[in-house]
């Protein structure tokens, strides 16, 4: 867990974004996991990729604990720990890891992607692992393919991790003949993966790529005819390196919910040229089905309000789907950091007047949301506990990265994720 270690900036630079919003920038202590976390759903996502974290035991035991269940079985992750003598620069840490690759490989023969992912400890003593992955791809590849990134706590929130995995990859993807293709990017579950494969051969809309993909070695091509639809908000570096390879972003609002979804698929379709009524005629069924689906759960969402604290980089896609789709009323919205390139077309549905809070100063936050008394906060594991030892229900938001919740079929699904938790504090309290 990594906690900020000192408030540098003073807390409240207000900030006009765009017309009616404030921004409220904070700088003070923050209470997020690493980008370590990443791993935990990309190890079960490319199925022939292993991470090997160069950590301490503390980057061990977060792993552990988080996949915990992967424990029993044969795990695609390790951490090849930095002993004290590494630590103290006594030893040579690359021999040791260069060692500790050696032996993971003979043992695992069916490891197609290994990254080599930095930590705290290893960014510490200046473990070069850029030139350690260059190194060990002269002995192993092509039967094996070593990449490299960093899941430090320092400074980065959790789904950042993913946003260096991938980005890790981007420049080993091959070229493509520029032909139009389209790119859906970020880990979504294979199930949803599926639903939207069928929606995009529905409407006539391909090659679709999903990347990361489900197996390493079988990396999307790239080139001036890509078009990139974002999966997932949190991808900043990942996309902007796409671009500088001649993707175009297709901006959308991201596909939570009814209303996220249509407008997702919509900006694949238009630019497919694809007219409207075979729009509507394709997405018809499934939008259907999600409409009924999620009038059970909006009659219990309708009118409570929600306080979302800065965690996952999620929270600003997902208050517009509370408050647009469920009827909810944002006390604050707060978020890690505002990337305008990913977040505009969601800020713009924002109601007017939403409090948008960027970054984070722990103490102050919670001041505020004790204050409001929202009917539910989303928030990190860490405060999660004393909020409902305080009487709040509360939603953890890392809770709302492992599940599906892209898609049609996952809305009615994401909104009871919310209302479960008013649900479960109304029984206590009667
Ligand atoms: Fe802690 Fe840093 Fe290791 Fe993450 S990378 S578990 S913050 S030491």
């Amino acid at each position: 867990m990594a906690l900020e270690p000192c408030t540098e900036v003073p807390a409240t630079n207000i900030d006009k974004t765009n017309a009616d919003l404030s921004v409220l920038k904070e700088r003070g202590q923050r209470e997020v996991f690493c980008g370590l976390t990443g791993i935990v759903w990309l190890h079960r996502k490319m199925q022939d990729a292993f991470f090997l974290v160069v950590g301490s035991r503390t980057c061990a035991h977060l792993i552990q604990s988080a996949a915990g269940v992967m424990i029993f079985a044969e795990p695609r992750f390790g951490t090849a720990i930095l002993g004290e003598r590494d630590l103290a620069g006594l030893a040579d840490a690359n021999e040791e890891l260069d060692r500790v690759v050696d032996q993971l490989l003979a043992r695992r023969p069916d490891i197609g992607t290994l990254f080599l992912v930095g930590s705290c400890p290893s960014e510490v003593i200046k473990l070069d692992l850029a030139k350690a992955a260059e190194r060990l791809n002269h002995r192993f590849f092509p039967k094996v393919r070593i990449l490299n990134y960093s899941g430090s706590g320092i400074e980065t929130t959790f789904t950042q991790g993913e946003d260096a995995c991938l980005g890790s990859m981007v420049p080993v993807l091959p070229r493509s003949h520029d032909e139009p293709s389209l790119m859906v990017v970020g880990s979504l579950a294979d199930v949803v993966e599926d639903q939207f494969q069928r929606l995009f051969d529905k409407l006539g809309i391909g090659p679709v790529y999903f990347f990361p993909p489900r197996r390493a070695a079988n990396l999307p091509p790239i080139g001036k005819g890509t078009r990139l639809l974002l999966a997932q908000p949190f991808l900043g570096e990942t996309v902007r390196s796409l671009m500088a390879r001649g993707a175009t972003l297709l901006p959308s609002p991201y596909p939570f919910g009814i209303e996220g979804t249509t407008a997702w698929l919509k900006a694949a379709a238009d630019a497919w040229n694809i007219d409207q009524e075979r729009f509507e005629e394709a997405i018809a069924p499934a939008s259907n089905r999600a409409k009924i689906a999620l009038d059970r759960y909006r009659q219990a969402l309708t009118g409570r309000k929600a306080f979302l604290f800065p965690d996952s980089q999620l929270e600003i896609p997902l208050a517009r789907f509370l408050s647009r789709e469920c009827g909810m009323e944002l006390v604050e919205v707060g978020t890690p950091y505002i990337d305008r390139l990913l977040m505009d077309t969601e800020i713009n549905l924002l109601p007017v007047g939403t409090a948008l809070s960027e970054g984070q100063d722990v103490e102050k936050q919670l001041d505020r949301c004790r204050e409001a008394r929202p009917d539910i906060t989303v928030c990190g594991l860490g405060l999660a506990n004393p909020l409902e030892a305080e009487g709040m229900a509360t939603k953890w938001s890392i809770e709302l990265v492992f599940s599906p919740i892209h898609g049609y079929d996952q809305a009615a699904d994401l909104a009871e994720l919310f209302a479960r938790p008013l649900e479960r504090r109304r029984r206590l309290t009667v």
